[in-house]
């Protein structure tokens, strides 16, 4: 599986920061950062690895409308405008529709693409698929809990792995390391 990933990377070597806009209405930073928007969604959890199996019509009731556009109907954030792009605090990243872990705040990098990247995920929290909408070869990245859609990932990132994950904002929720 991973050699196939690479070598589909490779295939997209001169494909950089491709993303369809989303029309949303309002700017996506309307949340502070660690603020509890969890409350109505029985299925988030930081611990249980139980992969979901949850129709759309079920999470549009109880996501954020630009999280369910976004994770679930795979739109993408206009750049720079997610809460997470220009964002270097150190803790831990997960998925922002079912908790599942996601990202290491170390595997974040100052990309000058306009969304959060990181040049390594967490292997159980995410999955890859192939993407041929927009008439682009693209990567999809999602979550290996809930397979919301999280963003794409390229072959021209930094050190050590020369990954970029190009992530959306919206599909991510962040806890700061306690002191
Ligand atoms: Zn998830």
């Amino acid at each position: 599986m991973k050699n196939a990933i690479f070598l589909i990377l490779i295939s997209l070597f001169l494909q950089q920061c491709a993303h369809k806009k989303v029309d949303l209405t309002k700017p996506q930073q309307t949340k502070t950062m660690e603020d509890n928007t969890h409350a109505n969604n029985p299925y988030y959890s930081r611990t249980d690895k139980t992969k979901l199996n949850v129709s759309n019509a079920e999470w549009k009731k109880i996501l954020p409308a630009e999280v369910y556009a976004i994770a679930r109907e795979a739109n993408t954030e206009y750049p720079f405008t997610g809460k997470y792009n220009d964002f270097d605090e150190v803790g831990e990243y997960f998925c922002a529709v079912c908790g599942n872990h996601l990202f290491r705040s170390s595997s974040k990098f100052a990309s000058t693409c306009g969304w959060p990247s990181f040049f390594e995920a967490d292997k159980d929290g995410v999955i890859y698929k192939r993407d041929s909408s927009h008439g682009m070869e693209r990567i999809e990245v999602l979550c290996k809990r809930c397979e919301s859609h999280l963003g794409h990932v390229f072959n021209d990132g930094p050190p050590p792995t020369g990954t970029r994950y190009c992530m959306n904002s919206a599909s991510l929720d962040f806890q700061r390391d306690k002191k």
